[in-house]
């Protein structure tokens, strides 16, 4: 596999400097191009951020020297296609600090994650009149998985509430926790506010009752430290390709002894020890839960990912991004007109926003007229944007390799959205 080069981006302590920066920017050749004219000001990093050539290396390198199927031959590139991908498991059980890797499962991202409990778990475990506990402001892939097993099998929806600004109602979510709860699912950073919900009291206050939680890590994972034990979670879930790693892959992260006590979720190849019509064994964890041929070149890809988070280093990457957010956000409060939605004390990169004046699409088509990319809609929220009684928000999104002389254009683009629309 590829690994980082070295530590190229300066001192591993103290916050990101703006030379460590523009040194980061050069690992990313697709910041490096004009759109409509204008440089490109890529501020949809929520959405998905953007490769480094250490990861299109890696991915390239499977392909030009390696590429075999994992697990079955005895053959060279066979070996070496499986070291690479086993590679990539014990990278990511090193970054969330698993015990094992046994328990690291490749998925296709988040989505499939939540799929998965939710289908294998919830099935076995759950049974009408159970209750599983989400928050307000879910993806709705942690909304639309739970109520179609609600629908398969009666399971009730419990949501909690959270403020105008973006915070959780911890005590109605303690209120909310009882006999009847199965599990706690909830989003770790949101992506329509930007939100960081107190994971670690909201697992202490259900683990309190012996209930399981599931941590949906998309937004976090990417922008500071996870440890899954630090946590305590007992399942989490993220997407590589909003961690600097390809599209494909991700990774459900579960305490083995839950899933050794969870059904495969689909079934085939490697999933199984051994097959006649008259039995089938399963393979033990990850294998399990890894049917078929899985995405070879993702995982390589999502390792070197990894490596390229530990080389400039998440604590690193955290205090910087919150200084910008900071920026961000303070700049686009002197804006009239402009009302920012979600300002939780504790929030990540996000500048969600709202303007009466223009609609969030048309907001959008203008900035990207000024080469700047940002996110227009629901964000897969529609019942954030329903507490916030709007129809969408525009977000701009924030990375590590984002400057405050991106910010300073995107107030710029505003000003024109301005101009345009009053
Ligand atoms: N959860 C959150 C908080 C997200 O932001 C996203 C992606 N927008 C998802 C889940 C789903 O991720 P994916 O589409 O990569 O499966």
């Amino acid at each position: 596999m590829t690994a980082t080069n070295g530590d190229p981006h300066g001192s591993s302590y103290g916050a990101l400097t703006a030379d460590d920066v523009a040194r980061i920017r050069m690992d990313f050749p697709v910041l490096d191009q004009l759109i409509n004219g204008k440089p490109l000001v890529y501020l949809d990093n929520a959405a998905t951020t953007q490769k480094p050539r250490p990861v299109i290396d890696a991915i390239s390198n499977y392909y030009l020297h390696n590429n075999a199927n994992v697990h079955r031959g005895v053959h060279t590139l066979s070996q070496r296609a499986t070291d690479d991908y086993e590679v990539g498991r014990e990278a990511i059980r090193r970054f969330i600090n698993a015990p094992d890797s046994s328990e690291i499962i490749y998925v296709r991202g988040t989505t499939e994650g939540l799929n998965l409990v939710a289908s294998s778990y919830g099935r076995k475990f759950f049974k009408a009149g159970d209750e599983v506990i989400i928050t307000g402001m879910e993806h709705h892939s942690n909304i639309v998985p739970w109520q179609i097993l609600g629908k398969e099998i009666g399971i009730r929806l419990r949501v909690i509430p959270f403020t105008d600004q973006g915070e959780l109602l911890m005590d109605e979510y303690e209120s909310m926790l009882n006999e009847r709860t199965r599990l706690v699912s909830v989003v770790h950073q949101s992506n329509a506010l930007g939100t960081i919900n107190p994971v670690s009291s909201i697992v202490e206050m259900a683990h309190a009752r012996g209930i399981p939680v599931m941590i949906d890590a998309a937004q976090s994972i990417p922008h500071m430290p996870v440890d899954v034990q630090a946590m305590g979670a007992d399942f989490l879930t993220f997407s590589g390709h909003k961690m600097y790693g390809p599209t494909g892959i991700g990774v459900l992260w579960g305490r083995a002894d839950l899933l050794n006590e969870m059904p495969p979720y689909q079934s085939g190849g490697e999933m199984i020890r051994s097959v006649t019509y008259e039995e089938t064994i399963y393979n033990v964890i990850p294998h399990k839960f890894e049917a078929g041929t899985p995405d070879i070149a993702g995982a390589i890809g999502l390792g070197a990912a990894v490596e390229y988070l530990e080389a400039i280093g998440m604590d690193r990457i955290a205090a910087y991004e919150q200084a910008l957010m900071r920026y961000g956000a303070e700049r686009l409060a002197e804006i009239e007109g402009v009302r920012l939605i979600g300002t939780a004390e504790n929030r990540g990169g996000v500048l969600s926003f709202y303007m009466e004046s223009a609609h969030a699409h048309d907001i959008g088509t203008i900035l990207d007229a000024e080469g700047i990319a940002v996110r227009t809609g629901h964000h897969c929220a529609q019942p954030v944007m329903a507490r916030y009684e709007i129809p969408a928000t525009v977000r701009a999104s924030l990375s590590f390799y984002n400057t405050t002389e991106e910010i300073d254009a995107l107030i710029k683009g505003i000003d024109r959205v301005i101009e345009v629309f009053g």
